[in-house]
């Protein structure tokens, strides 16, 4: 179901302490750590705890907890010192989506080009 942790999901894991990350921020409904492979000196990724395979399912099935993870997004570049920044979230496998959990990347700390590759 929408929502609940799923056994095969990395990310759920993360949440539950299951997989050990460097957790930067917490909140009662979302989670931030950094990156494993990092591409830029900030590379933060913001999750909601609960399950939703993608952005736009989150969207569509908790519309304010999406926001609450848009807000984070804020609040890592906060942390970081970033007065500029990208929030991306790959969606779909076409475009980059390897895990299947939303989440949005937190990029900066370098020049970023547009468009992006
Ligand atoms: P996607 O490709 O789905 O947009 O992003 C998934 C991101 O998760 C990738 O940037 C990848 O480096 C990161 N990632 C994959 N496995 C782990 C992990 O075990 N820990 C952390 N912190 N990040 C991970
Ligand atoms: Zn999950």
């Amino acid at each position: 179901m929408a929502g609940e942790p799923q056994d095969d999901c990395l990310f759920c894991k993360i949440v539950a302490g299951q997989v050990p990350a460097t957790i930067v921020r917490e909140t009662d409904t979302t989670v931030a750590f950094r990156d494993i492979n990092p591409q830029a000196p900030t590379h933060v990724l913001v999750i909601p705890k609960a399950h939703h395979k993608d952005a736009a399912a989150l969207a569509a099935a908790a519309p304010e907890l999406a926001a609450d993870v848009l807000r984070e997004t804020q609040a890592v570049a906060d942390e970081d010192k970033l007065d500029s920044y990208r929030i991306v979230f790959n969606t779909g496998s076409g475009a980059g989506q390897t895990v299947w959990h939303a989440h949005a990347h937190v990029l900066g700390g370098r020049g970023l080009e547009w468009p992006p590759g």
